[in-house]
């Protein structure tokens, strides 16, 4: 991912790490002073993307290891969640609302519609058997009146 003060992490694919992914976005998005809504949007849109790398990449894949990264452009954050996992054989029919494979899990098949709802770009590329990568995107608005006490909610000060 291009972008000056990128991040990235790489964690195992236990469903414990899905809030640790989204709270460590949220993290480093603190440092563009998003406001509420816009910190609670990224954390929906990262959890969904985790979510689903976790129980639809890696079901099954107990080893699998899941990268997340970050960079800003501009007014922009930048995010994406790459897996190794089974991959998605039909991305656009993935994305319609509804849609699940796991319907035995009560899934809602509501995640990709989440994640292009709360982001403004999502884009999906996957290789069946191989994995996939969901890339995110979204504007800040950087409001300096809640700065501080957002730093402190996420603990970035
Ligand atoms: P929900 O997100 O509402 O709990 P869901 O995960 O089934 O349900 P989506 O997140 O919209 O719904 O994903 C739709 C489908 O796309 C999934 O059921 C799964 O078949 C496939 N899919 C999504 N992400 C991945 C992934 N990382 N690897 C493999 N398949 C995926
Ligand atoms: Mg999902």
């Amino acid at each position: 991912m291009d972008g000056i003060q990128k991040m990235s992490i790489e964690f195992g694919c236990e469903p414990a790490n899905e809030s640790f992914a989204r709270v460590a976005v949220a993290a480093y998005a603190a440092r563009l002073n998003p406001t509420v809504e816009e910190v609670s949007d990224i954390k929906t849109a990262v959890s969904e993307a985790v979510t689903n790398s976790i129980i639809h990449g890696y079901y099954g894949i107990p080893e699998g290891r899941i990268t997340v990264e970050c960079a800003i452009k501009g007014d922009r954050l930048m995010v994406s969640v790459t897996d190794k996992g089974v991959g998605i054989e039909d991305i656009n029919k993935a994305k319609e609302p509804m849609y699940t494979t796991r319907p035995e899990l009560e899934r809602s098949g509501m995640g990709f519609v989440f994640m292009e709802a709360f982001m403004d770009e999502v884009t999906v590329e996957s290789t069946a058997g191989k994995g996939t990568i969901v890339k995110m995107s979204k504007k800040i608005t950087s409001d300096e009146q809640i700065d501080d006490d957002l730093s402190m909610a996420v603990g970035y000060n």
